[in-house]
């Protein structure tokens, strides 16, 4: 097994005096989150991840909460170009995990103190698979409930875009949250991206939806598309605090091989790696007190990744819960990180990194953003 050993050390370094006052500006505006998004030389970088940290501790303190990461199935009826899962990639051995096999993960998520799980999948609407889905939110409220989590497991779902009545379904059964990105708000390299039946205007439609019904809502973008700009990417910031979102997953893109945008050229990874630090700290700036995931795509290009991503601005964790011999069937990309780890593994490897980012790990809690509280608390 690999503990990559975390080299981040805490400690004063220099700070462009130019990129801190910016950083620190009370309102930021579109041509401020271009320019802070342009931070290259380390003084500069420092500055703006050294504010993004104090916003984060002001407004959200210094829990880290976890998400155990469940893949329930790669089957997948769409053909987003960028993603290896895509129903045209027949190299995928395709799974879907059973009813039983979701409970236990989700047992051992509880057993562990991890106070949520999301279920991600690719694109199924079906009937067999919505059914499963609902039973398995159904059960896992119900089979999770111990006296240090009276109202058992949060659940997150990450099942892609659906109908209004289907959102509602799960929701009723017991799903709080759920996370649909965006990928680009751009609507070109949106549309690049993805086959004629995933539109743009649908993700939106589909993103509130979900607020109205009430769940807490999650989106996010990958970083470093062939052809993304840095006004993209601050208009991606802008789009986030205009929907109101509560919650950010988004990482770098990686390119895979078995996909027609594998050979496309985007920056190389540093460059990516820089970016993707850059937004979590910047839309950290803008928006201030929603939940940001440190992904695992971070970790994938840089063994440190997700701690660089938690000392940027980052509060969420998604730990992988997937049973392992499903793991490498699971790739949206290249490089996914702890295939052939298992839960225990992955638990310890975590605390470690969690401290060794300054942190403090937040066990036996849902840990909804301040944002999603502030606003049902009216
Ligand atoms: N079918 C679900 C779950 C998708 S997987 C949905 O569409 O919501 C979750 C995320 O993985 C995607 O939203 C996408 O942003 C990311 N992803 C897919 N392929 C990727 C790649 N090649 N590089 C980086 N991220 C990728």
């Amino acid at each position: 097994m690999n503990f990559c050993t975390p080299t981040i050390k805490k400690g004063s370094r220099p700070v462009s005096e130019a990129f801190a006052a910016l950083a620190a500006k009370a309102e930021l505006d579109r041509a401020d989150l271009v320019k802070l998004l342009s931070a290259k030389a380390l003084d500069e970088i420092e500055a703006v991840r050294a504010e993004a940290e104090r916003v984060l501790l002001a407004h959200c303190g210094e829990g880290v909460y976890l998400r155990g990461l469940v893949e329930a199935s790669n089957a997948c009826a769409s053909d987003c170009l960028y993603c290896g899962i895509r129903k045209s990639n027949r190299d995928v051995n395709r799974y879907t995990l059973s009813l039983e096999d979701i409970l236990s993960c989700a047992r051992q998520c509880a057993d562990m103190g991890y106070g949520s799980m999301v279920l991600q999948s690719g694109e199924r609407a079906d009937r067999k698979f919505l059914g499963l889905v609902e039973e398995a939110v159904l059960r896992i409220r119900d089979e999770t409930r111990s006296e240090k989590q009276p109202d058992g497991l949060g659940i997150t779902l990450c099942i892609g875009q659906q109908s209004y009545e289907t959102y509602q379904r799960l929701y009723e059964a017991g799903a709080h949250r759920y996370l649909l990105r965006i990928e680009s708000t751009n609507p070109k390299l949106f549309a690049q991206m993805h086959p004629a039946d995933q539109t743009f205007q649908s993700r939106i439609d589909c993103l509130k939806m979900l607020r109205q019904i009430g769940y807490q809502v999650g989106t996010g973008v990958m970083i470093g598309l062939p052809g993304q700009t840095l006004e993209d990417l601050a208009d991606d910031i802008l789009f986030f605090d205009t929907l109101d979102i509560d919650m950010i997953g988004m990482g770098p893109f990686i390119p895979h091989p078995g996909t027609p945008m594998g050979d496309l050229p985007c920056p190389d990874v540093a460059e990516r790696v820089r970016l993707a630090l850059l937004m979590i700290a910047v839309a950290r700036l803008k928006l201030k007190d929603v939940n940001i995931a440190a992904t695992t795509a971070l970790q994938a290009l840089d063994p440190v990744g997700r701690e660089k991503g938690l000392r940027a601005g980052a509060n969420i964790i998604m730990p992988q819960m997937s049973p392992t011999d499903v793991r490498a069937d699971y790739q949206l990309y290249p490089g996914k990180p702890c295939i052939e780890e298992n839960a225990t593994d992955c638990q310890s490897c975590l605390n470690m990194r969690i401290e060794f980012a300054g942190r403090k790990i937040g066990l036996y809690a849902w840990g909804d953003s301040a944002h999603a509280r502030k606003r049902q608390n009216g």
